[in-house]
């Protein structure tokens, strides 16, 4: 039984592992010479008299949420995962800086946070983010298994399993409405607000069931010792051990029906399959990217979700504390998604998200060491017909405004590494630099999301563009899903069975 998996991004590359876990014989094709997709470090050089060397950033995803998700991807393969990872917790999960000189950071532990909360925000707001707390809790509960475990779930099917659930879940609220609803200080509604751009999406048009990324997130998030490439390095070497042929810099050009499969051509060669995953952007299958025939096979791709502007540089360490995760906010958190989505600008005054990969609670930074830092903006996903090379400067200044502002003054060197909307648009064909897929905007957005089956017998979607959605575990979990549809389908119709039961643990 003979698959192939487009693109080597980790939705890619969980469907390749849990195809070829069950004996299907497996072909990998990624255009780029690396496998990891969105998951990309940039190398920086670091010049010192006493120290010089080589850094890599990371400047795509900097953690990790939600790691059951590899856990049991690893164990469906039969395979224990630690042998391959190394997650660490991250503490605080997050640090937030507003202009009025106040911080809060948010903990993994629950008492923490609801002290720390009381002496942000007083006693009253406490108790209300607790009351919250917990529904967002009962909602991500909720949504895990029919939900985020279903191919393709339907409002019908979804309630009805759900009724008693429905007023966790707050499906027809959007989140900033749910928030106000439920907390008053503006600062705790941006912060609980900016979860939607997790989906590329506006808190004031994203559904209120987004509420369920912060109790994920609350629930710890890791980093790993070398970087998030150690994923993708550890999901290659799964696939080699699982007999994957995985083809780098090899980009698929056209697919097209034969017989009773599919026949790829890259290169001046083709390869006949029994089944297709495709691991780019569903929007890419809509533009002809992979020929005509199949432009029909899925739904015209939603509106767009956000792109980014990225920054990444080495400094001495900063004169200020900094913690791993920082988000410091801007003062008019509306105005940027109006700036964002109606007039598809990048924010003059923007939140800025700040990486600072080497503040670790083991590790003490030295004065004669360079730390590495990440900053990201959200941008609109128009990088395929605005050049953003010559407004660089204007969003590096406003970035460097909103983090002045919050007391940090940062110096950006010359040799600073800047990825704008553009860039992101050449890297994943017909997104326009989208990197969270379509944004889920209204309560309907989820359901239209493209599932893991297509119009198409034998051509599935996998990665962060497609149901469950963006983001690491849920590129992973739409690849088991893209493969276990394809597994399904092909034993239903011919002798093929597969060699081992789909094992691990599919939900916590
Ligand atoms: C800046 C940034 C920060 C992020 N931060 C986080 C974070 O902290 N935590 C988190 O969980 N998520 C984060 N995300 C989201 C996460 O990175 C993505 O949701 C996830 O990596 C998407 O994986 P994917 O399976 O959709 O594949 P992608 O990463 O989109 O990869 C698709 C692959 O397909 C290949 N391809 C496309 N067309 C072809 C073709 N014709 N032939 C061959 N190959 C092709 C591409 O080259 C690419 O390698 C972040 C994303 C970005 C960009």
């Amino acid at each position: 039984m003979k698959i192939a998996v487009i693109g080597a991004g980790v939705g890619g590359l969980a469907a390749a592992a849990t195809a070829a876990a069950q004996g299907a014989e497996v072909t990998l094709f990624e255009k780029n010479d690396t496998c990891g997709g969105k998951i990309h470090a940039n190398q920086h050089t670091h010049q010192h008299p006493n120290k010089s060397g080589a850094h890599a950033i990371d400047a795509g995803p900097t953690v990790l949420t939600m790691p059951w998700v590899f856990r049991d991807l690893f164990a469906a393969c039969g395979k224990d995962w630690l042998e391959y990872l190394e997650p660490l917790p991250i503490t605080p999960v997050a640090r937030h800086f507003w202009n009025d000189g106040t911080r809060l950071d948010l903990q993994q532990d629950h008492d923490a946070n609801v002290s720390a909360i009381e002496a942000f925000a007083g006693a009253a707001e406490a108790s209300r983010f607790v009351k919250w707390i917990a529904r967002a809790n009962r909602a991500k509960v909720a949504l895990n298994g029919p939900f985020i475990a279903s191919t393709k779930p339907n409002p019908v099917s979804l309630s009805m399993r759900m009724r008693s659930d429905l007023r966790f879940i707050k499906p027809f609220s959007d989140l900033m409405s749910a928030l106000a609803g439920s907390l008053t200080d503006p600062r705790l509604l941006q912060l609980f607000g900016r979860y939607a751009t997790y989906c590329g999406s506006s808190p004031y048009a994203a559904p209120a069931t987004l509420e369920m990324i912060v109790a994920a997130e609350l629930e710890g998030i890791f980093r790993l010792p070398g970087g998030m490439r150690e994923l993708t390095q550890a999901l290659t070497r799964l696939n080699q051990e699982l007999g994957s042929c995985i083809k780098l810099s090899t980009p698929v050009e056209n697919i097209c029906s034969h017989g009773r499969g599919w026949r790829l051509s890259y290169g001046q060669q083709h390869c006949d399959v029994d089944a297709v995953i495709v691991n780019a952007d569903p929007a890419a299958l809509s533009a002809g990217c992979f020929g005509a025939e199949l432009q029909q096979a899925v739904s015209p791709p939603g509106a767009r979700s956000l792109s980014a502007m990225t920054w990444t540089w080495t400094a001495p360490p900063a004169d200020f504390e900094l913690s791993y995760h920082n988000v410091f906010f801007s003062a008019d958190y509306a105005a940027e998604f109006v700036a964002l989505f109606k007039h598809q600008q990048v924010p003059t005054a923007p939140t800025v998200y700040v990486c600072a990969q080497d503040r670790v609670a083991d590790q003490t930074l030295s004065s004669g060491q360079e730390e590495r830092l990440f900053a990201l903006v959200n941008a609109p996903a128009n990088g395929d017909t605005v050049d953003y090379q010559g407004v660089i400067p204007t969003c590096q200044s406003n970035m460097q405004t909103t983090l002045s502002a919050c007391g940090w003054q940062p110096h950006l060197p010359n040799d600073v590494q800047v990825t704008t909307p553009t860039i992101f648009a050449q890297r994943f064909p017909a997104t326009g630099g989208a990197l969270y897929g379509p944004a889920s905007h209204g309560w309907q957005a989820t359901f239209r999301r493209q599932g893991q089956r297509t119009r198409r017998r034998g051509l599935y979607l996998a990665g962060g563009a497609t149901h469950p959605g963006p983001g690491l575990p849920m590129a992973a979990m739409s690849g088991r899903l893209a493969a276990s549809c394809a597994l399904q389908d092909i034993a239903s119709t011919s002798r093929w069975r597969p060699t081992v039961t789909l094992g691990g643990t599919w939900m916590r």
